[in-house]
């Protein structure tokens, strides 16, 4: 039996945050963005579980990004 898996897929969700937020890098007051970063284990390229999930909070205009705990997302998220 022949079989396809692969840990490269990945999904992204983001979420436009309500607050305005100042940007230490580009020096702008913008509303960052919230992501969640999930990397699946595949097989026959259908997603079957996540092994890796990163939680990040950018400035959408330069990109600076802030790592986030998995409670630090949900508290955001729900703001
Ligand atoms: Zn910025």
């Amino acid at each position: 039996m022949f079989l396809i898996f692969g840990i490269g897929h990945q999904t992204n969700n983001t979420i436009q945050l309500k607050e305005i937020n100042h940007c230490s890098r580009c020096n702008n007051n913008v509303k960052w963005i919230l992501s969640k970063q999930t990397s699946w284990f595949s097989l026959f390229f259908i997603p079957i579980f996540p092994y890796k999930i990163s939680y990040e909070l950018f400035c959408p205009i330069c990109r600076n990004t802030i790592v986030l705990s998995k409670r630090e997302y949900e508290e955001k998220r729900l703001l």
